[in-house]
């Protein structure tokens, strides 16, 4: 994979001597750095092109968050959810799917931006944690950006692991379609840290995911991460409906499940392609070639399209049984989807959330 180097990094003033600040120095030598007033980050943006949300990618602000960090995953109306709490230490992402949502949920905000104030979101997280020992939280860091895409500069797993990995009630997944795990091999993740990558064909990844690390190389990386002692977790989504699909989804199975212990597995999710009229709109404008705009999908309750029901009941059932063939007890949920096609799909729906949540948990 092609490591992102951002043409520049603008730093709101007060984010000078934080741990990522030191990082980004030392990574990125050889990038200019501009330091600005407070509240004035933002007035500096790229020149512009026809792509306003491709030239934010180009930069990396580096600022204070705000707001809360630590929060419970909004789901989706009507959908059965899992229980999952996100962090997010950054926000949009250098690599550029065609069907990323963030494309309309960050349309008016989409500066690529770190967040400095690491400590602000560990005591956050630790309130939270320290009160509720009793309850078990998934927390995952890959909401509105890559969790590992601009680890190479930020170092921000450094900041994370220490304090995540020594948490009795958590699992912290860092989610990613990248290669960049070299940093995390330092650290005794101590069964506490999931490593996850988001999966499909190589014939997708060409497609529709650019700038991503090939499926040669996030396998590459997640063996690399299962044997220093993480686990892993790999997500089927969003799965693509294209002539010959079948083949090539089963194919990627075998090599996964073949390469690594799919026993020390923690989950495994599927979801097929989403999308909402105004994303549609942006993949329209931004990626005119893409196929992903031909196919036939319904309007579902929570406001999203998606494929037929049938169809996507019968794309779940299939990945479950080429995945049973080779790894029986593997955990696997379904993500964003209703009851009915669980039931369709597995027999069963989780009672509530919080059963599912619970299904998850380690058994260390
Ligand atoms: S890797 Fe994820 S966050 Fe980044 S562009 Fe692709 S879908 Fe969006």
């Amino acid at each position: 994979m092609k490591p992102f180097k951002p043409e520049e990094v603008i730093v709101e003033q007060g984010s000078e001597q934080s741990p990522i600040w030191h990082n980004l120095r030392h990574a990125l030598a050889d990038v200019p750095f501009r330091v600005v007033e407070s509240g004035s980050l933002l007035s500096v943006r790229a020149a512009s092109t026809n792509d306003g949300f491709g030239d934010a990618k180009r930069r990396l602000y580096l600022t204070k968050h705000k707001g809360d960090f630590f929060k419970k995953c909004p789901g989706s109306e009507g959908q059965v959810c899992c229980n999952y709490f996100v962090i997010n230490f950054a926000s949009n992402c250098p690599m550029d799917c065609s069907y990323c949502y963030l494309q309309e949920y960050l349309s008016g905000n989409a500066e690529l931006k770190v967040f400095s104030n690491v400590g602000d979101l560990i005591d956050e997280a630790d309130r939270t944690l320290s009160k509720h020992r009793n309850v078990f939280f998934r927390i995952g860091t890959g909401e509105i950006t890559d969790s590992l895409a601009l680890e190479p500069y930020t170092g921000m797993v450094g900041e994370l692991i220490p304090y995540f990995a020594e948490q009795p009630n958590v699992l912290l997944e860092l989610k990613t379609k990248s290669d960049c795990v070299d940093s995390l091999l330092r650290f005794d993740p101590k069964g506490r840290i999931v490593v996850a990558w988001s999966m499909n064909p190589q014939k997708v990844i060409d497609r529709d995911e650019h700038f991503t690390a090939s499926l040669k190389e996030r396998l590459g990386a997640a063996r690399r991460c299962q044997e220093a002692g993480y686990r892993l977790g790999f997500h089927f989504d969003p799965m693509i409906e294209y002539p010959g699909w079948e083949t090539d989804y089963q194919a990627m199975i075998e090599e996964i499940f073949l390469t690594i212990d799919w026993r020390r597995l923690a989950w495994v999710s599927m979801g097929v392609l989403r999308d909402t009229p105004g994303l549609k709109r942006a993949m329209r404008e931004r990626f005119p070639q893409t196929q992903l705009l031909t196919g036939e999908q319904v309007l579902c309750p929570d406001g999203k399209l998606r494929y037929f029901q049938p169809l996507r009941v019968t794309m779940y059932r299939k990945m479950v049984q080429w995945m049973r063939g080779v790894a029986p007890t593997v955990k696997i949920y379904l993500c964003m989807e209703t009851r009915e096609v669980w039931e369709q799909v597995f027999g069963y729906a989780p009672f509530c959330e919080k059963e599912l949540g619970n299904q998850m948990a380690p058994s260390l």
